[in-house]
């Protein structure tokens, strides 16, 4: 039995700004769900709804087997953690762990335990007697998620709850949510516009855009093959290349140079309904060669372990991400080369993947 089910979610504000599409989602127990994508695309209101605090216009939302679309969010036995970590300023770090507990009526030695359990996990032990005033905004987080974990929902619902930590403590507390949902197992339901994040904790992930999930996979699936160019430009950094061509000659070509492709790719295209179409290719498939895409380097931006390079190619400007230091200069003519195995073929219009 899936832990979390999403059925045909529909919401209207207003009866003209329709916010959410019809988002269907099957999630399963343990399972850790990434929703992605750009400010504005109903991650948080989908998030909301499966809080309780919002109700969907249209569709079911399932906890286990249970139907929760109309319950309050007290009666869905959830946990949230938020990005303003909302903590109690009056409450020592102890009793803002155990107040959840508290109002549920769990027992005096039943909560001191809990929160003796949580601040193990947490490593914030010491901190037990402080108020919020006197943390630092990681210990503040910690302290948020402990909060949530020391009821042990059956959901745990994260609201881009990073977003407030400087860029060192994000990546440490990335790998702590990690730890912590590796050793609990609690089915999560995560909500990010960082692709990084969704790509280092997600055991799947939704992109989201518009009101509309993009493709719906492991962040392998994702990564290996976009369902259409939004997905494809969305997730990895620096973006894809997208290179316009044309079908040609049973291949394509980008001002009249053919491109490569394989035997699967060529049989796509000419089974394709358009003869337009655009050709990705991730930076770090890009090589520099004696030969191949001729062009000149334009820009060159080191960034220790590996180099981002611009080159101008008369199919366009390409940026190719090779390891270590570039011994190039601005300026210089090069070449650049690739497998044809590692290209993705995109509708021009639709957007839509063709291979
Ligand atoms: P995200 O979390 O992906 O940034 P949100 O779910 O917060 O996006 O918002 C999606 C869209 O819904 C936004 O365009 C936002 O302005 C709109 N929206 C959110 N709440 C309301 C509301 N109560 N009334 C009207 N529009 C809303």
């Amino acid at each position: 039995m899936g832990a979390l089910s999403i059925q045909g979610i529909h919401k209207t504000y207003n009866e003209t700004t329709h916010i959410l599409k019809g988002i269907d989602l099957e999630i399963e127990a343990g399972e850790f769900l990434i929703l992605v994508g750009p400010s504005g695309c109903g991650k948080s209101t989908l998030l909301s709804m499966i809080a309780g605090l919002d109700h969907p216009t249209e569709g079911r939302i399932l906890i286990g087997d249970r139907d929760v679309t109309h319950l309050p969010s007290k009666d869905r036995d959830i946990a949230m953690v938020f990005q303003s970590y909302a903590l109690y300023p009056n409450m020592t770090v102890a009793q803002n762990i155990a107040f959840g507990l508290e109002i549920r009526k769990v027992p005096k030695a039943e909560r001191e335990a809990a929160v003796q359990r949580v601040a193990a996990m947490l490593q914030i032990g010491h901190l037990l007697d402080r108020k919020p005033g006197q943390l630092s905004g990681g210990q503040r987080q910690r302290v948020a998620m402990g909060r949530a974990l020391a009821r042990d929902p059956k959901l745990f619902l994260f609201d881009e709850p990073l977003s407030n930590l400087d860029a060192k403590l994000r990546v440490e507390m990335r790998a702590e949510i990690k730890q912590l949902h590796q050793r609990t197992k609690t089915t999560t339901v995560y909500v990010t516009h960082d692709q990084v994040e969704a790509m280092t904790l997600g055991d799947r992930i939704a992109v989201m855009k518009d009101g509309w999930v993009q493709q719906f996979g492991t962040p392998a699936e994702i990564y290996n093959r976009p369902a259409n160019r939004f997905v494809a430009e969305f997730i990895g950094s620096p973006a894809m290349n997208m290179v316009s061509v044309r079908r040609q000659d049973g291949g394509v070509s980008a001002h009249g140079l053919a491109l490569a492709l394989n035997d699967v790719q060529r049989q796509a295209v000419q089974a394709h309904g358009s003869d337009e179409l655009v050709y990705g290719l991730r930076p770090e498939s890009l090589a520099f060669a004696t030969q191949g895409l001729p062009g000149t380097l334009s820009m060159i931006e080191p960034t220790g372990p590996e180099t981002y390079a611009t080159v101008d190619t008369p199919a366009g400007k390409l940026t190719a991400r090779v390891p270590g230091v570039l011994d190039a200069q601005v300026g210089e003519a090069v070449h650049l080369q690739w497998d044809a195995d590692q290209a993705h073929l995109f509708d021009q219009h639709s957007g839509k993947r063709v291979n």
